[in-house]
């Protein structure tokens, strides 16, 4: 701890610390607070609060005291004291005056670049946002991306609002949790309720299996939507029977759910939340009659959303530019957008990121009514990094990855020809950041991610995880520089 005494001196003597050798001060981070001056400093691999001064935000700092001084490690409790004291560490919702971009920091330190990327940009960052998936896959909690965002927030200095994405929830359960949590954003995925397999079946069939509702429901559809046409600011969008007939039974009981969970937990929460309907994750392209009649129906139901994310035709693989025909998505997206603005909500890109030849598009026609989701991308900068500064330790992980990779198909639909990989033992250590630029190789390594840091030997020592969260946080200027080019990118080229 004495490596700390000439920080807390400082800060004592109403000084900006300076860093040293052995501490890196986060200069962004200084906070006076009453009598408390508070900053955030790394000595090693490790970050800490130092606090100096008395009174309650000191008090409620756990820590150990050092000349007077308190040398306050980065928990949840801190964490949370955070969030007492300063509300801009806490996450909010931005409702749908502003673009928002979903920044998922799978390994909690991407962050601090990903704000340094959108800082007066015409776009608010979603800094935590996580799935079930990610979180089962890596061993975090969502309490642990909430803490991150938090320190992240306070190191930076950033006090423009970020917001919290508890996303693609399926289950009550946890929405209710992520809301307890102080979660600002819900994804609701609605795909176990869509049904599929209805594009299979006859007029007839389908006709049929409507005629089993109850007589109730079937009149509440049809003498709204039968033979009825509307106007979407100037897209016209019509339904006839077997067209309704079609949308209810595949989007009937999802609907049912989202208005369930909007009454249920969204509307009762505490305080303002961005609730997002994802119907993104099915078998079903969103046609955009089908995106109207959901839209329609949260309407008549008086439920509320800031997003809703459709499937897009085409495909919206992770960690890749989008695969399929552009004019055919053009035509489609603005209609999509054109849906989401006449009813007031963001259109919601999902697998976001790097699709770098629909981005001009998207950001043309949803003119900043637009939320976009990336994740695994800045996962592949930090192994880009990795690649640049420990080669070897990139070689290990690239032959684990080669080999584990089958297994991660039952959780990701990506399609990569790992032949046309370049042979690792052909290559360079300094061609090993170029695999980044390599759509098979970004991949492989995107959906390897929980395999490769919860890989064990025998002895059930980690065989990466230390090594390459060590390596970045060494190494976290580098990573922050490449965040900021590879998601600047994003952020030009949709005009936010
Ligand atoms: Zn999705």
């Amino acid at each position: 701890m004495e490596q700390f005494q000439s920080v807390v001196k400082a800060l004592q003597e109403g000084q900006s610390p300076e860093s040293s050798d052995v501490v890196k001060v986060y200069q962004h981070s200084l906070e006076k607070q009453d009598n408390v001056s508070l900053i955030m400093v790394k000595a090693a691999q490790t970050k800490y609060l130092i606090a100096v001064g008395d009174g309650p935000l000191f008090d409620a700092l756990n820590g150990e005291v050092v000349q007077g001084g308190k040398v306050c490690p980065l928990t949840h409790e801190n964490s949370q004291v955070l969030n007492q004291f300063f509300d801009y560490t806490k996450p909010q919702a931005f409702g749908t005056d502003i673009a928002t971009m979903g920044l998922g920091d799978r390994l909690g330190l991407a962050s601090p670049g990903h704000i340094e990327t959108v800082r007066d940009r015409k776009v608010k960052p979603i800094l935590a946002q996580q799935s079930i998936r990610e979180l089962t896959l890596l061993n975090r909690t969502m309490t642990d991306i909430l803490d991150a965002a938090t320190f992240a927030v306070f190191q930076e200095g950033y006090k423009d609002g970020y917001g919290a994405d508890a996303d693609h929830i399926k289950l009550e359960e946890d929405i209710k949790y992520a809301l307890d949590l102080g979660f600002s954003f819900i994804t609701l995925d609605c795909s176990e309720q869509i049904r599929n397999g209805i594009e299979e079946m006859s007029v007839a069939e389908v006709s049929k299996e409507f005629a089993s509702l109850p007589a109730e429901r079937k009149d509440y559809y049809s003498t709204h939507y039968v033979n009825k046409s509307f106007d979407a600011d100037g897209l016209n969008i019509t339904f006839d029977e077997a067209s309704l007939h079609k949308n209810v039974l595949v989007y009937g009981e999802a609907i049912d759910f989202m208005e369930h969970v909007y009454n249920a937990y969204i509307s009762k929460a505490e305080k303002a939340i961005d609730f997002e309907i994802s119907i993104d994750e099915t078998e079903t392209v969103t046609a955009p009659e089908a995106h109207f009649f959901v839209a329609e129906e949260l309407r008549r139901r008086g439920v509320t959303v800031q997003s809703l994310a459709p499937r897009f035709c085409g495909e919206f693989q992770k960690g890749i530019d989008y695969i399929g025909d552009i004019t055919q998505f053009e035509k489609e997206l603005q209609e999509h957008a054109e849906i989401a603005k006449y009813f007031g909500y963001k259109l919601s890109i999902h697998s976001g990121s790097d699709k770098f030849s629909v981005f001009p598009i998207i950001g043309k026609y949803t003119e900043g009514l637009l939320h976009i989701k990336t994740a695994g991308t800045n996962w592949l900068e930090a192994v880009r990094v990795i690649a640049q500064v420990n080669p070897d330790l990139y070689r290990r992980m690239h032959v684990y990855a080669e080999e584990h990779f089958e297994e991660t198909l039952k959780y990701y639909h990506v399609t990569p020809d790992l032949d046309s990989v370049a042979p690792l033992n052909e290559t360079k250590d300094e061609e090993l950041p170029s695999y980044m630029d390599h759509d098979a190789s970004r991949q492989l390594f995107h959906v390897t991610y929980g395999i490769l840091l919860t890989a064990q030997d025998e002895a059930g020592n980690d065989l990466f995880n230390t090594e390459f969260f060590t390596t970045l946080i060494n190494h976290e200027d580098a990573y922050r520089e490449s965040l900021v080019k590879h998601i600047g990118r994003h952020v030009d080229l949709l005009g936010l």
